[in-house]
């Protein structure tokens, strides 16, 4: 067989190949269920894209103020169809995923109102944005205040605490949509809608916004679709299909996103300006490639579930259970199979294959950490990387994969160095 060959060649051996092969085989139809999400996905864009009359014109560059940037108007307007939502700002000025999701707190919080998280700690980056962590420029130094109510045991929302919680000076609600790198479950859809009407119903003038990153299109329906004021994510994560070369986005309520755009260049001029530098056919494209991007990723994190699953190691989420983001969890319980399987990882990647990643001392953790990445653009997670602190449980995650077939090998490395040290049998 001409491909056991090519990955002999690229030193994957009968016994690691045989195994994969057969848990591939064993995930057809879960694969068939992600490429009916992917076909639909492609669809919504397609459509919002023919709807806007998105048109070659609209790949032009703009510099200076980037007055009348039709290109960049129109891909806000794909976004908003996209996401069912009145109004959008994508932009290459929003440089990350907390940036934008500062804009959109920042944005539309103002001294005396209270942000309520109601899906337990955020994510790392945002304790300095709201404050938890004292930090200079934080919402807390401008008279923000920050109140939490954690997930239930299960995973689920607390609507009894929540209720509890909401004041009045409580002004907007955020929900994190994927775990991020903590052990909860991600949450689905369906439930942050549940948690939107829950929410509406107790004060409609409440402001929900969703931090989205990793989610978009894992489902047919956004949080948008289920009544969230605003989501939030970043273009070197899913919805930027791997071309876009930086950005974020904010999709919500004409107010919302008004509110946001004052913040992100001046009050008054908002949306109006913001050159786009000759990048935004890449966010068009890269919007157009983001459902079957995001579907192989998805694949390869099924797969590596399953490989690490049946190897009896702890995987989250399992083998079998739906997905909500692309992220997989590994647990090695010895830093040698977190570092290994990084090694795997890197030895796979299409750019910096040579290099053997190792464990540092990474400012901002409390234990050394290892990242393996080989991407075209730096620090792009769509993109097949994966990273772990070398402490307890010794736990790898992973995510991304521009395609399948180079997540299905970074994945089958990653075991064949599992394999070499020693550290699974096979
Ligand atoms: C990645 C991520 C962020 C922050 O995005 P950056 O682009 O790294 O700044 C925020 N929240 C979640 C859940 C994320 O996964």
């Amino acid at each position: 067989m001409a491909s056991e060959e090519i990955y002999a060649n690229l030193g994957i051996n009968k016994n690691v190949f045989d195994f994969s092969e057969k848990i591939i085989a064993e995930l057809k139809e879960r694969f068939e269920k992600i490429d009916e999400v992917a076909e639909y996905n492609q669809l919504k864009v397609i459509r919002a894209m023919q709807k806007n009359r998105v048109s070659e014109t609209h790949f032009e560059s703009s510099s200076g103020y980037g007055y009348n940037d039709s290109g960049r108007d129109t891909l806000e307007a794909v976004y908003a169809d996209i996401f069912n939502t009145e109004d959008a700002l994508v932009r290459p000025n929003l440089v990350c995923g907390t940036h934008a999701l500062n804009v959109a707190l920042s944005g539309n919080l103002r001294p005396g109102d209270e942000l309520l998280s109601i899906s337990g700690k955020p994510y790392d980056t945002l304790e300095e944005v709201i404050g938890i962590r004292e930090s200079r420029g934080s919402l807390k130094e401008y008279g923000v205040t920050y109140a939490q109510v954690d997930l239930k045991e299960d995973g689920s929302f607390d609507f009894q605490k929540i209720k509890e919680s909401v004041n009045g000076r409580t002004k907007l609600v955020a929900i994190q949509r994927s775990k991020g790198y903590q052990t909860r479950p991600t949450l689905s859809v369906r439930a942050i809608g549940e948690a939107v009407k829950f929410i509406k119903d107790i004060d409609k003038d409440l402001i929900v916004m969703v931090d989205n990153c990793y989610g978009e299109f894992v489902d047919t329906v956004e949080p948008s679709d289920f009544g969230a004021d605003m989501i939030v994510g970043s273009l070197i994560k899913n919805p930027g299909g791997g071309l876009a070369p930086i950005g974020g986005y904010i999709a919500g309520t004409r107010a919302c996103i008004e509110n946001a755009a004052f913040r992100l260049t001046t009050p008054g001029l908002g949306k109006e300006v913001g050159a786009t530098l000759g990048i935004t056919k890449s966010l068009f494209q890269g919007l157009f490639m983001a459902p079957v991007v995001t579907s192989c990723a998805l694949k390869g994190a099924v797969f590596a579930a399953n490989i690490y699953e049946k190897l009896g190691f702890k995987v989250v989420p399992n083998g079998s259970e739906p997905r909500h983001d692309i992220i997989q969890a590994v647990e090695f319980g010895r830093p040698e199979g977190v570092i290994e399987f990084c090694k795997g990882i890197q030895a796979a990647a299409p750019v910096d294959s040579y290099v053997t990643p190792e464990p540092w001392e990474m400012p901002g953790y409390d234990a050394d950490v290892i990242m393996a990445a080989g991407a075209f653009v730096q620090g792009s997670s769509i993109e097949l990387s994966a990273d772990g602190p070398i402490k307890e449980p010794y736990a790898v995650y992973f995510q991304g994969g521009l395609t399948w077939y180079h997540a299905k090998f970074g994945i089958m490395m990653s075991l064949q160095k599992l394999v070499d040290a020693g550290i699974v049998n096979l």
